[in-house]
């Protein structure tokens, strides 16, 4: 019996498997939702009113070009608005780049520890991932480029990087894409670009302006608070955008996402509590796990990657945590199962975090 196949590379992809949203807890346990990187400050109270006075109108279509957006986005950035195009989340645009660039016989470059997204969108596209070794945890500029040949379309690159939480610095980036083809497109997935505080950190926006090759993607998903509205945006050279709008849905970006997304930009105190908050919680979580004798990764985005004592010991700590309605994401999918990555969550988690993980180590080497 014959039945339809997909094309070749679907039935390769390994679906995406997001981070656990239930703990094992007993019920009426609080709980603290660490596995997905989501903000614990939700969004900006404006986001939410933009969002709900949407409902009105809910009959019409959404503006199919997001000018209110983008223009905000323009000004917010000092960018070109021409430049900008917005998706269903970031994903649906890293998926778009994938499917315009890259083909069967295709290569993309990845890194080997870098966002599960990236073998999923070279695959969906007909195209083989290729991946580079990492050195610490860290993208190695030097194994990217060795990687890179004729048939690279691609390279994606999670600039700060997740799960590890590392990133690669303004020159070794620019050392990167000085060994790129001018016909290898580089994608900056620069998801946490927000969070960053490091001074030798570039984001990437003005590389765009500089290289016909180079496209940066952000998301309104982490610092903004807002990943139950899917909307990330890629800025893009004018050809590269040209190609997005031709493939992309004309009405990807839901009306009441746009405007909840145009009044959390608005709102730069809530923006800028919510990185404060990072910038407080990120280095005591790390202190307090380190002192507990753990290897804690470091990291500039809003999580981080915590090495237990080998595989077993990551699932046994995951349980123990998810029975006290503590949810983490663990990391045999990337490759690094004696890891756990732990997002940072409000005060109280952050310490329950701590208090947990402190037992579970009492009580393994009791
Ligand atoms: C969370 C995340 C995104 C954001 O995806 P959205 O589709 O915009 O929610 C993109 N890249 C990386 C590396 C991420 O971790």
């Amino acid at each position: 019996m014959s039945a339809p196949a997909p094309l070749p590379g679907i039935l390769d992809i390994k679906p995406y498997v997001g981070g656990a949203s239930r703990a094992t807890a007993q019920p009426g346990m609080r709980i603290a939702r660490l596995a997905s990187n989501e903000s614990p400050l939700g969004p900006s109270p404006r986001a939410i009113e933009a969002f709900k006075a949407a409902a009105d109108s809910l009959h019409l279509y959404p503006d199919g070009g997001v000018g209110a957006l983008r223009g905000a986005l323009a000004e917010h950035h000092g960018i070109d608005a021409a430049g900008i195009v917005c998706g269903n989340g970031s994903d649906e645009l890293l998926a778009l780049l994938a499917k315009c660039y890259a083909g069967p016989g295709d290569e993309v470059v990845i890194s080997e520890f870098g966002f599960l997204i990236y073998p999923i969108a070279a695959r969906s596209a007909g195209a083989a991932p290729v991946v580079a070794p990492e050195r610490q945890l860290r993208v190695d500029v030097e194994a990217v480029a060795g990687l890179v040949g004729a048939d690279t379309k691609l390279v994606f690159l999670a600039n700060p990087n997740n799960p590890t939480g590392s990133y690669i610095t303004a020159v070794e980036l620019r050392e990167l894409h000085g060994r790129l083809p001018p016909e290898t497109l580089l994608v900056i997935d620069a998801a946490y670009a927000e969070y960053v505080t490091a001074d030798d950190y570039d984001d990437g926006l003005r590389m765009v302006e500089a290289f016909d090759n180079v496209v940066v993607t952000r998301t309104f998903s982490k610092l903004y608070g807002l990943a139950g509205l899917r909307l990330g945006w890629a800025y893009c050279p004018a050809a590269v955008a040209d190609a997005l709008n031709r493939v992309r849905g004309p009405f990807n970006v839901t009306a009441p996402s746009q405007a909840a997304a145009l009044a959390a930009l608005g709102d730069t105190d809530n923006a800028a509590a919510a990185r404060d908050h990072n910038a407080r919680w990120l280095p005591w979580l790390g202190a307090e796990l380190t002192g507990l004798g753990l290897t804690v990764h470091p990291s500039v985005a809003n999580f981080i990657l915590v090495e237990f004592a080998g595989a077993a010991a990551a699932a046994a700590a995951r349980a123990h945590l998810s029975s006290l309605g503590i949810i983490t994401r663990e990391m045999d999918g990337y490759g690094l199962p004696g890891c756990l990555r732990i997002a940072i969550g409000l005060e109280e988690d952050m310490r329950a975090v701590v208090a947990a993980v402190a037992e579970f180590i009492a009580r393994s080497t009791a």
